[in-house]
């Protein structure tokens, strides 16, 4: 899996203040895509060990409150992506309890493979569907176009 940034401490993408990690590769080429520089799964960098306990101890730092962690991109179940990031929010949910996982993806919750579903059970929140531009709506909280749910799972 590549990914294009990590922040430590973002107040923008989801409730409070959080993680960030904006994965790399999409298969889903919205016209209007806000992030298009990231549709390439090549493009980026590698995530690796150290990035993936570094955002273990972000959550975990008692210094800087954190509510929980963000996933974006770039799609984060795309293939190329979910079996790393199954791995992580497994590890969010065993290191560092009571952190909430959102998660933005294309796909609706309809298409996803058992696999991608594997991640799903693991989240708070999944916000799904492909941004449309005839829908899009600024008023919106966490989503781009009004055909994208919100899934409050927990
Ligand atoms: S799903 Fe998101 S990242 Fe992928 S093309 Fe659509 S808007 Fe861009």
């Amino acid at each position: 899996m590549n990914y294009h940034q990590y922040y430590p401490v973002d107040v923008v993408n989801g409730p409070g203040t959080r993680c960030t990690l904006f994965v790399s590769g999409c298969v889903h080429q919205c016209r209007g895509c806000y992030n298009q520089s990231t549709l390439n799964p090549s493009s980026g960098h590698q995530f690796d060990q150290a990035l993936a306990d570094k955002i273990i101890a972000d959550l975990t730092d008692p210094r800087i409150k954190r509510r929980g962690l963000s996933l974006s991109g770039g799609d984060p179940l795309h293939p190329a992506n979910v079996t790393e990031i199954l791995a992580l929010v497994q590890r969010v949910r065993a290191e560092a309890p009571g952190k909430d996982i959102w998660l933005w993806t294309g796909y609706t919750r309809a298409e996803l493979s058992p696999l991608q579903l594997q991640v799903v059970d693991q989240l708070d929140v999944l916000i799904d569907g492909k941004f449309e531009q005839t829908l899009k709506d600024v008023n919106l909280k966490w989503r781009g176009s009004s055909n994208q749910v919100v899934h409050y799972l927990r």
